[in-house]
Order: C-alpha cells, then structure tokens, then sequence
C-alpha cells in the first residue's frame, strides 16, 4: 500500500511486516483531540479518514497497532508556547472544573466517534495519565544537554542543538522569525525553541499542576505529550503518525525533534500522513461565523452519519473539502439508494438460499475485476473517491447478479466502514426525517385545518431551513 510521506514529499510503500520479525504488527500514531469543547465536523472528517486508513492496512493483511491521545492538559492557545492552556479556557467558558471539562467533551468525542461508525484505537491515552513518561522524557533531554530553563517560564528545548531541526516543515531556520510561526516569549535562545514543560505563572492558580524536578507547580507541554506516548506504546521509532496539516510546522516538528535527541535514532517515525482541512460552506470553521457543527447538528437536520460519512470518503484526504448542506443532502440520497439496494439483494438472497440455494456464495471471475479495481485505488494511496466510484459501477452493473453486488459491496465496506451489513433499511428511511421537522409538519396541518395560511406559510419557512421542502398535494402535505 502506498502512502504519501509528508517528510520525504514522496510516496512510501507501506508493506506487512515479516511473520519472523518479533514485532509483527506495524505502529500507527493518530494524534487525538483536545477535549475542551465538542468535537465538530472538521475533526470528524479527519478520524472517519484514519478509521479509513486503519481499516484499508487491516484489508491488505497488514497488522496494526492503532494509538491515539486525548489531550486534556497543555494544549495552549494557537498551539504555542504562551497564552491559555485550552482546558482552563473551556473550564470557565462551561462554568466547570478542568477536569470535568476533560470528561465530558472526551465522553463527547467517542459518542461522536461511534456514531460515525469509527472503530475506537487498540490504545486510547490521556496526557494526564502519562505525566510520569512525559517527564522522564524532559529529564533524558536535560540530562543529555537539549534544554535550558527560562525562569517563572519553563524548560525550553534548544533547536540549535539539532543540526536537522524543522526537516518535516522544510523550515529555513535562519529567515524564522520569533512571533511568525510561534509566539514571541523573552529570554529564548533561537526563534524555534520551544517549551518541553511550563510552569505556573505568579497568581495563577492553575487545576492541573504537577511536581517536578524544575519548579513545584508544573505542567508538560502539548509536543510532548505526544513523543512520549507514542513511544511508550510503539517504541522509539515506529512506521506511521497521522495528523491535521496544521501540525506539520509546530507540533510535529517538535515530537520529532524531541524524539530523535532522546533517542538518537532516526528516523523517529518512517511515515507521516496529514490530512488536509474542512471549510463550512467556503469559509473556515469559526465560532464568529456560527459554522461549527457537531454530529448531533448533523442528525437534528435529518441527516444520517453515515451520510456524512459517505460525503468525506467521496474527497481526497489531502485535498480540503468544502461541506456544504447542498451536499450532505445529496450524499443522504446517495445513503439511502444504496440501503434501499442492499436490502433488496439480501431478500433476493434470503429467498434463493430458502428455495435450496448453495450455502456459502462465492465471488464470480466476473465480480473479482471489480475487487481488484476497488483494492488498487485503496492502495493508491486512499483513492476513495475512485473506490467509491468502483461501488456505485457494481450497483448499477448488468452484468453482475444481486448475489455478486452484494457480496462486493459487504467487501468494500470493510474498508469504507459504512456498517452495511447491519443497516436497517426501514430505520435509515425514517431516520432521514427529524423529530424537529415531523412535530412541525403536524403544526403545519393544523394550521391549515385552521385556514391559517400565513402561520403555514411560516412553518413551511422553518422547515425549509432545516433542509426540508414541503409540497401540498392532494394527499396532504409531502416532504422533498
Ligand atoms: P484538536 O482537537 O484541535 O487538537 O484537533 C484534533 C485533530 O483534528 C487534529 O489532527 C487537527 O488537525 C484536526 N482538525 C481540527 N480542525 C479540523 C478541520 N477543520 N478539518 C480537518 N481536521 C481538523
Ligand atoms: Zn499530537
């Protein structure tokens, strides 16, 4: 399988590991959310698409170690090295304690991860269960002569002592300049450098605060977090890190720097895929344009989550996709055709199978084309668009019988993740009408009992914007 490797700016085969070699699985690094607040549809689109890539080395017979963080301490604002730790920002936006934040919006996260049909990582860790880790990991860099202490503000790991510090980024290090990429901070050594653990500033007062060998009140910064779990569960050098294309300067940067100077081995991680961003109707996502949308937005529109699911596989995931509503709407026809097939190829099968017919069906060579086809886009480096095109030829296809289509597709979905072979199709029909829109469609009916035309008119607007178009005719209303 072929992935593009942000380090090399080339593609990397990524290949099975040999059955003699001890290790036998290949490790996976996904950096994970930060629960402060709800996870929104840019970060489901990005965990939909590792569940993806997961799924898609699992179907090509490579084994994997899936690890993934929740970072519930030091995730500062504009993920640098000043400024607000997030979860304190979300503490007192919510009115809670840290750690209660922490809680629910990580609760928040699985519940959305299910929903999406993403299968959960073989390891799931939190940054504050792992403090032990992150500052041994500081303590060998001490020990080993990458950091310095700024006094009142942390220990800050000194890039100058790297000579390939930034390679990820292709960073030209002499034309950085401190506050372009990371906030400026008095009494650094180089523009680059970064906190490895901060200290809590005079009056503070800080929830989450820990004892160490610098300062009594102390906490570890984002980067290594992330460099010391990975490796704790994957080993110093591993095969494949994901993240958002916003790391690649900062956050990644710093855990392979981080890494390699503890270890001195390189490369620290032979494959990083990032995937790109998702915009809102063109804009980016933003608290101030109201464009952030969680999956339960999504459901309360009508819409089912495999919909959406549907809608982030038909894009690349380095490419940036543009949701609109426009096309959830589409992708939930699309969701709905494609349940209403399934169905119908089951009870074909069912009734064959009750009149005598063979037990274990079988691919046809017919059928075995499509597979192929559907397995080298996949291997092509997450071609989902094509192998979502590969489906839709197979259910169109007359030259396939019900019994290949659906033996096809329950193939596919191994890899898509759409949950096919569980799917109710009576239950995705009426799922797609929201308990919003069915309570208005009443109060419409009644108003129009009542002759009540202009409170028609207006619910008829409501429930436009919830997506939906109301047609009056002679059997009342219907919904488009
Ligand atoms: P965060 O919770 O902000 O740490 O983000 C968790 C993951 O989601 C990171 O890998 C981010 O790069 C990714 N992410 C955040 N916003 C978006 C977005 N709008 N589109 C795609 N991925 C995103
Ligand atoms: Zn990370």
């Amino acid at each position: 399988m072929k992935l593009y490797n942000t380090l090399t700016r080339d593609f990397s085969e990524i290949k099975r590991v040999d059955q003699s070699d001890a290790k036998k699985e290949i490790g996976l690094y996904a950096c994970g959310p930060t629960v402060y607040d709800y996870t929104h549809l840019g970060h489901l689109r990005k965990y939909a698409l590792d569940d993806v890539l997961v799924r898609a080395l699992r179907y090509e017979g490579i084994a994997v170690k899936h690890v993934q963080n929740i970072t519930d301490v030091g995730h500062l604002s504009d993920d640098g090295d000043s400024g607000e730790d997030k979860l304190e920002k979300g503490a007192k936006k919510y009115g809670q304690s840290v750690w209660d934040v922490a809680h629910q919006f990580e609760n928040y996260f699985w519940h959305s991860m299910d929903l999406m049909n993403v299968a959960k990582p073989d390891v799931s860790c939190r940054a504050t269960d792992h403090i032990q880790e992150q500052l041994e990991m500081v303590k060998t860099l001490e020990k080993k002569g990458f950091t310095y202490v700024i006094e009142g503000d942390g220990v800050y790991f000194d890039t100058s002592k790297l000579d390939d510090y930034g390679k990820l980024a292709r960073l030209k290090l002499d034309q950085l300049k401190e506050g372009a990429r990371v906030d400026f901070v008095d009494g650094k050594r180089n523009p680059a450098d970064f906190a490895l653990w901060k200290f809590e500033r005079a009056g503070e007062n800080r929830a989450m605060v820990w004892p160490s060998p610098w300062h009594e009140r102390s906490f570890p910064g984002w980067h290594i977090e992330c460099s010391a779990m990975s490796m704790h569960y994957l080993g110093d050098q591993f095969e494949i890190h994901t993240g958002g294309i916003d790391h690649i300067p900062v956050h990644h940067t710093n855990e392979i720097a981080q890494a390699e100077a503890t270890t001195g081995k390189k490369p620290f991680v032979e494959v990083w895929v990032h995937h790109n961003f998702l915009q809102v109707e063109g804009e980016k996502m933003s608290k101030s344009l109201g464009n952030i949308f969680t999956i339960d937005d999504v459901i309360k529109k009508g819409f089912a989550p495999m919909a959406l699911r549907l809608l982030y596989l038909s894009g690349h995931y380095r490419s940036e996709m543009n949701f609109t509503w426009d096309n959830l709407a589409g992708s939930q026809k699309a969701w709905e055709r494609l349940v209403k097939l399934v169905g119908e190829w089951k009870q074909e099968l069912d009734s064959q199978n009750q009149e005598g017919g063979q037990d274990l069906p079988k691919l046809s060579a017919r059928a075995q084309k499509y597979l192929k086809d559907f397995s080298d886009q996949i291997a092509d480096d997450l071609n989902t668009a094509q192998a979502l095109a590969t489906m839709w030829e197979v259910t169109k296809s007359d030259e396939l019988s019900s019994q290949d289509k659906l033996l096809l597709v329950y193939e596919f979905d191994q890899v898509l993740g759409l949950g096919l072979e569980n799917v109710n199709v009576k239950s995705a029909e009426e799922k797609s009408i929201p308990e919003e829109v069915k309570k208005l469609l009443l109060e419409r009916q009644m108003a129009r009992e009542n002759h009540d035309w202009a409170e028609s008119d207006r619910l008829r607007d409501k429930i436009s914007e919830l997506g939906f178009s109301v047609v009056d005719g002679q059997n009342g209303q219907t919904l488009e």
